[in-house]
C-alpha cells in the first residue's frame, strides 16, 4: 500500500462515456478513483491526461470484467496501491444487436458475460474487502431495456435484465454488513454506444421520452453520486431510474 487516502472507488468501464462521467463526479468530490477499461488503451490514456490536467485524482488499470480471474486482480492491485475500496460501480457494458433468429451462440454469451456475469465477478471480487470493513457501496448500471425488451437486443436485455436480480439479491445478502447495492437504470443517454445507431433510430427514440431529449453521461453520474454519499446509507435494493420519463418503476 502505496497511496492511502479517504475514500476509494472503482468504476468499471470508467474511462469512456457514462463511466468516464462516473469517474470524473466523484473525483471531483474528492474520490481517489481506479477506473477500469478493456480493450481502448487509446481512450483510456487520454482520459487519464486529462483528468491530471483537472488536478483530478485518477488511475486507470485494464482488465476484462468478464473474466474472473482479472476481476480478482485488478481488485487486489487496487487494494494493494490504495488499501481500500469504498465504492464498486459495475457500469462496463457493451451491445452486440442482432434479432434472436440471426444471433450467435457467441453474440449471446459474450454480452451476457460482459453485462451481467462481469458485475458478479466484480461483486466476488470485491465484497469479502467490505465485509471485513464492515462498510461499502456498490452500484449497478442496468438499461431501460432490461424492463422493456428492444427488437434486436434479446442478449443485453436478458442481461440488464439479470442484472436487477443481482441487485436485489446482493443487496440482502449484504444489508446486514454496513454494505448498500443499487441499480441505476439509464434511458437512452448520449455516448459512443448510442451515437453508433443510425440516425433515425436516435431520432425515433428521442420521440419516445416524454422530456424529448436523450439524457447525458453526468445526469447518470449524479444519480451515482447520491447513492454512494452517506445520504443514502438506508437506501438499498433500489432501482433508480435515469431515464427522462422513459421508463417509471
Ligand atoms: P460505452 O460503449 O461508451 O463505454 C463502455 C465502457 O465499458 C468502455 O469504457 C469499455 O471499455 C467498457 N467495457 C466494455 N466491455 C468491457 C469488458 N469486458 N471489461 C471491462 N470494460 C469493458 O458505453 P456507455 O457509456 O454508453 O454505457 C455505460 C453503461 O451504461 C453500460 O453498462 C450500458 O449498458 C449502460 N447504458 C447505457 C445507455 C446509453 O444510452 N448509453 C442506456 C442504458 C444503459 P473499452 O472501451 O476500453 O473496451
Amino acid at each position: 500500500m502505496n497511496k492511502p487516502c479517504d475514500r476509494v472507488a472503482l468504476v468499471t468501464g470508467g474511462t469512456r462515456g457514462i463511466g468516464a462521467a462516473i469517474s470524473r463526479r466523484l473525483a471531483q468530490d474528492g474520490v481517489l478513483v481506479a477506473a477500469v477499461y478493456n480493450r481502448d488503451a487509446g481512450a483510456a490514456e487520454t482520459f487519464a491526461k486529462a483528468a491530471a490536467r483537472d488536478g483530478l485524482a485518477v488511475s486507470v488499470y485494464q482488465a476484462n470484467v468478464g473474466n474472473p480471474g482479472a476481476c480478482q486482480q485488478v481488485t487486489a492491485q487496487v487494494l494493494l496501491e490504495y488499501g481500500r475500496i469504498d465504492y464498486l460501480v459495475n457500469n462496463a457494458g457493451a451491445v452486440q444487436d442482432r434479432t434472436v433468429v440471426k444471433m450467435t451462440t457467441l453474440q449471446w454469451e459474450q454480452v451476457i458475460r460482459t453485462n451481467l456475469s462481469g458485475p458478479f465477478f466484480m461483486a466476488q471480487a470485491v465484497l469479502p474487502h467490505m465485509i471485513e470493513r464492515g462498510s461499502g457501496r456498490i452500484v449497478n448500471i442496468g438499461s431501460f431495456v432490461g424492463q422493456t425488451g428492444r427488437i434486436g437486443q434479446a442478449n443485453y436485455s436478458a442481461a440488464k435484465a439479470g442484472l436487477l436480480g443481482l441487485t436485489k439479491t446482493l443487496a440482502l445478502e449484504a444489508a446486514d454488513k454496513g454494505i448498500t447495492v443499487n441499480c441505476v437504470v439509464p434511458g437512452a443517454i448520449m455516448t459512443d454506444m448510442v451515437a453508433k445507431l443510425p440516425a433515425d433510430i436516435i431520432d425515433a427514440v428521442t420521440q419516445t421520452i416524454p422530456m424529448g431529449k436523450l439524457g447525458t453521461p453526468e445526469d447518470v453520474a449524479a444519480a451515482i453520486r447520491y447513492l454512494v454519499s452517506d445520504e443514502a446509507e438506508y437506501v438499498t435494493g433500489a432501482l433508480l431510474p435515469v431515464t427522462g420519463g422513459l421508463l417509471m418503476m
